[in-house]
């Protein structure tokens, strides 16, 4: 899933990227709020981490940009003012949630799962697809109630395919979920995870489809084998 952090302190901005990264989100920075509205007219994101400290201009402006665009990607904002106004005035706007600094990272992981879980429409942590089961809580997948060892990018990649199962997902929608766009990411490495997760799925496990030159599909049910 992907990350837009909207952040100038580069300090916090840093912490808040490689938590986010080492939790298997894909993160792209913005220091400042002018171009947030156009990124979002390109690109979809599944949270908004939004500072309202902003040098070239108040968190809550980007905020009501966003909302008057008709964007709902669900919003984050990070504020130093720990004032109830500001929190309602937020709220008010259309943000989602807040955290005011400084704050915990284990706090603001937390928040951003519950976020993204809710934006998805599935606010319930744990998704299946045949046998495999999949915790978006705690990242771990099962198959017939076995942990798979899944690495970082194959999880995300799982995650990416399995909340959307029987749908298509395009491999520059992966590249953009798993990698973001700081990331220099040839296209063949998304080939490369499928075939990681294929295997480790096994014959009898989930199947994932390709769909050439449309993407990749996860099938919603298990695959017939020894019929
Ligand atoms: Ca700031």
């Amino acid at each position: 899933m992907r990350v837009l952090l909207v952040e100038d302190d580069a300090a916090l901005a840093r912490g808040i990227v490689s938590s986010l990264r080492l939790s298997g989100y894909a993160v792209d920075h913005e220091t400042g709020g002018a171009d947030v509205v156009l990124l979002l007219k390109q690109e979809q994101f599944a949270l908004i981490v939004l500072d309202l400290g902003l040098p070239d201009r108040s968190g809550f402006d980007v905020l009501r940009e966003i909302r008057r665009a008709g964007d709902v990607t669900p919003v984050l904002i990070l504020t130093a003012r720990s004032s109830i106004a500001d929190r309602v005035r937020g709220l008010d706007l259309g943000a989602d949630d807040y955290l005011i600094k400084p704050f915990d990272p284990a706090e603001l992981e937390a928040r951003v799962r519950a976020l993204v879980r809710r934006g998805s429409g599935q606010p319930d942590p744990i998704v299946s697809c045949a046998d495999l089961q999949y915790d978006r809580s705690s990242k771990i997948a099962t198959l017939r109630g076995e942990v798979l060892p899944l690495r970082k990018r194959e999880l995300a990649i799982l995650e990416s395919l399995i909340t959307r199962a029987g749908k298509v997902v395009s491999k520059e929608r992966l590249i953009a979920e798993v990698f973001g766009f700081d990331d220099d990411t040839s296209p063949n490495a998304v080939e490369v995870y499928i075939g990681r997760l294929r295997r480790h799925f096994g014959p009898s496990g989930p199947r994932i489809v390709t769909m050439r030159g449309l993407g990749y599909l996860m099938e919603p049910v298990a695959s017939e084998s020894g019929h």
